[in-house]
């Protein structure tokens, strides 16, 4: 059932892209949640791309995968693990999306013949699926993030949902602009001017914002705030500072200086549910970080890092912000060290380098690009008893790493690789074969979350402490059954399986041979949380702070 005067909150960029719309949205998230409401983050990706799954990660950052196995936008995972919750498939949409569903249903006859335009068909099926998230998650307000900069061509249609449904609830809808102020190197000042700008445009497709977050290198000062004020004609306590600081879990805290939560709960005349206690958790998850005294040096080694420091972040965040919660529980800092592994393609001697590090990941990957490297890190790392963990890809790799070295099959491969190798120890599924023959690339490969049984008194079972887990899968190939048998005899051990048994979805080493050496099939990343550490990074934390 629709709880009556439901609130929504829009969320827009203005001036330019990149910075910080999903922090900010999950940071008000956040606060509301705090202040006892219930909320539902909802990310619209402008783009015509149906969904995030064929996109280049170097391109757009990382693909989150839902439970459901929807490939999402970065955000989505923000939202999950700032908010604690799993998302569904109606949280999220693209135009790409949207469309589809219109031109589809015009096939179908689902308009009775009316002449189906942009205004007001698409624009309704933006709504109809706003209010049917809200309703899937019973929340009191949703956060609706629209993604591009104000001025787009691609996400007009959005705010002008959005504007259709403010003049219908005008009590119920609100519009915070994020924006950006330059400190222009010559001046040495913060300037007002461009976001103006932006407020004017967005004045211009008849929406007036209530909230004006300032982002910036440095605070905003009062006289600034007046300034934007006056021009963009809401009062100075709605316009809320916020400067570049040490870490995006500092951002809710950071609000709250300039009381958003408030200024949010006044704007919709509704009143906090809870007393005092605001954030407290969340505090003390800073607080852990603050204190953490030790630190560890992880290698990540891989591919997709060849494109400057910027991009990289992006395409791992989940393993980056995976990999901090483990360590800040643990009184850790951890500095992760991306090497790009066609280096040890090009100077083989360069592997031993990788003695200096505590730890070693490699993360989930497609193509051949820098593979021989990968394997070659992954052997340096179980031969000297380095700590590994292995990602998807990391975990295939290591796979046939071992196929190679130990069982003695030379050209063990992937057929994602070599599928003349005579040893193909990764294996793509029968059905798989028949989707690619056929160039049905688009949310075709095994994913989202799938259960898998643990085998007892293995690191795994350690690790997780119970019988049955779920993990999200992004993947194509597969153990083969063929090889189990032989490569178990030589010392590997699959510990986690599909429920039939046929599928792998951990691999480890014994612990009398070596520390830490585990392989996932699935990405334990997605489901890591601040307040919520995963337990595999936690155990291959502990074990690297062991290895110190
Ligand atoms: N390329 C591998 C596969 O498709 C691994 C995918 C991944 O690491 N996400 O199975």
């Amino acid at each position: 059932m629709k709880k009556k005067n439901h609130k929504y909150i829009f969320i827009i960029g203005g001036v330019m892209s990149g910075v910080g719309k999903g922090i900010a949205s999950s940071s008000i998230g956040k606060i509301l949640q705090s202040k006892g409401f219930k909320v539902n983050p909802i990310k619209v990706d402008p783009y015509l791309n149906v969904d995030a799954g064929n996109m280049n990660p170097t391109e757009h950052g990382e693909v989150f995968v839902l439970d459901s196995g929807l490939e999402t936008d970065q955000d989505m995972g923000n939202y999950e693990r700032f908010l604690e919750m799993d998302l569904n498939d109606g949280d999220y949409m693209t135009s790409g999306m949207i469309y589809k569903y219109v031109i589809e249903k015009e096939r179908n006859l689902g308009y009775r013949g009316k002449c189906v335009e942009a205004i007001p068909h698409v624009t309704q099926e933006i709504l109809r699926r706003i209010k049917s998230a809200s309703d899937e998650h019973n929340s009191d307000i949703s956060l609706i993030e629209i993604g591009g900069t104000i001025g787009d061509y691609q996400n007009i249609l959005f705010i002008e949902a959005a504007r259709t449904l403010k003049i219908k609830n005008p009590r119920d809808v609100i519009f915070i602009i994020v924006s950006y102020l330059p400190v222009p190197g010559s001046l040495g000042e913060m300037k007002t001017r461009p976001t103006q700008n932006a407020v004017r445009q967005l004045n211009s497709y008849g929406v007036q914002p209530d909230i004006i977050i300032a982002r910036g290198v440095q605070l905003l000062d009062h006289r600034r705030k007046e300034k934007i004020a006056m021009a963009c004609a809401i009062s100075p306590e709605n316009v809320i500072s916020a400067p570049d600081i040490k870490s995006i879990y500092d951002v809710p805290i950071n609000f709250e200086k300039d009381k958003i939560g408030s200024i949010i709960l006044k704007a919709f005349h509704l009143r906090s549910n809870t007393n005092g206690n605001s954030l407290k958790e969340w505090k003390d998850f800073i607080r852990k970080r603050d204190k953490a005294k030790k630190e560890l040096q992880i290698a990540v080694v891989g591919k997709y890092f060849d494109t400057g420091d910027f991009v990289l972040s992006d395409a791992y965040v989940s393993v980056i912000e995976a990999v901090k919660f483990s360590s800040y529980w643990n009184e850790a800092s951890t500095k992760l060290t991306w090497i790009n592994s066609k280096e040890y393609e090009i100077d083989p001697k360069k592997i031993s380098e990788l003695k200096k590090y505590d730890g070693i990941i490699v993360p989930g990957g497609f193509g051949e690009s820098g593979i021989e490297g990968i394997i070659m890190a992954i052997k340096y790392a179980r031969e000297n008893k380095i700590p590994y963990l292995g990602l998807c890809y990391g975990m295939q790799l290591a796979v046939i790493e071992f196929a190679r070295n130990v069982v003695g099959w030379s050209d063990a491969h992937t057929a994602e690789i070599n599928p003349k190798s005579s040893h193909l120890v990764i294996d793509i599924m029968p059905e798989q074969k028949k989707l690619l023959a056929e160039e049905k690339y688009g949310a075709t490969m095994r994913l989202g979350a799938y259960p898998a049984i643990l085998k007892k008194n293995t690191i795994a079972h350690n690790a997780y402490d119970t019988e049955e887990i779920f993990e999200r899968h992004r993947h194509r190939y597969e153990v083969n059954p063929e090889y189990i048998e032989e490569i178990e005899k030589n010392g590997m051990i699959f510990s986690g399986t599909s429920p039939s048994g046929k599928l792998q979805e951990i691999v480890e080493l014994p612990k009398s041979i070596h520390p830490f050496f585990l392989g996932t099939q699935f990405h334990p990343e997605f489901k890591a949380r601040p307040l919520h550490p995963h337990p595999l990074f936690t155990a291959f934390i502990k074990a690297c702070l062991k290895n110190k």
